[in-house]
């Protein structure tokens, strides 16, 4: 297994819509493979996420995982690994939330990103499992940035006001305790915590 190099803002690769896996594709070594791969690389970067365009793949594979504590997002609600195939979202209801979002791809910058606060998931795991799970809150955000990424998008495309774009180091000075006092009071309105 080797760590992939994650490509950064500006390569096209990231700007391409990912092409869905088929069944037989999943099982193949070579998949699976991959998806070891990209799991290993998310791990490495402390990533909440990575989808497989961001490793020059354009493929609908992505990975989410957030353990307790986690150096990026400390504030993070934990998600156990899920590798999701072919993923789909769809918004339980209008209501959004501003999330605060960086990205492996967008070094040292952070930035607003109105995300809906409950969705629906539809994947395949990697054995090509159909799952379908609600998912509520900030840990919705984390699914909504990594779908995107398979359509070619970056969260910058969605920061509709460009001053609360930062550095890393300016949100933990500025930013970050408004934030999470806000992701803690709606984590509780949801029942999530
Ligand atoms: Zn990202």
């Amino acid at each position: 297994m080797a760590v992939l190099e994650i490509v950064q803002i500006g390569h096209p690769v990231l700007r391409e819509v990912a092409r869905n896996v088929s069944v037989e594709d999943i099982q193949s070594e070579a998949v699976q493979n991959f998806i070891d791969e990209l799991v290993e690389t998310m791990r490495a970067a402390n990533g909440a996420g990575l989808a497989a365009t961001q490793v020059a793949r354009p493929l609908r594979i992505c990975a989410v995982e957030v353990k307790a504590g986690n150096p990026r997002y400390p504030y993070k609600p934990a998600i156990p690994l899920r590798v999701m195939i072919n993923p789909e979202i769809e918004p339980m209801g209008p209501a959004t939330f501003l999330n605060y979002e960086g990205c492996l791809s967008v070094p040292n910058l952070r930035g607003v990103v109105p995300r809906y606060e409950a969705i629906r998931l539809r994947y395949l795991d990697r054995n090509g499992v159909p799952h379908e799970e609600e998912v509520k809150g900030v840990s919705a955000g984390t699914y909504q940035h990594e779908m995107d990424h398979l359509d070619g998008k970056v969260f910058v495309d969605r920061v509709v006001d460009s001053t609360t774009l930062c550095t890393w180091d300016n949100f933990e000075t500025h930013h970050k305790a408004a934030f999470v006092e806000a992701i803690t009071a709606m984590e509780k309105r949801l029942g999530n915590s």
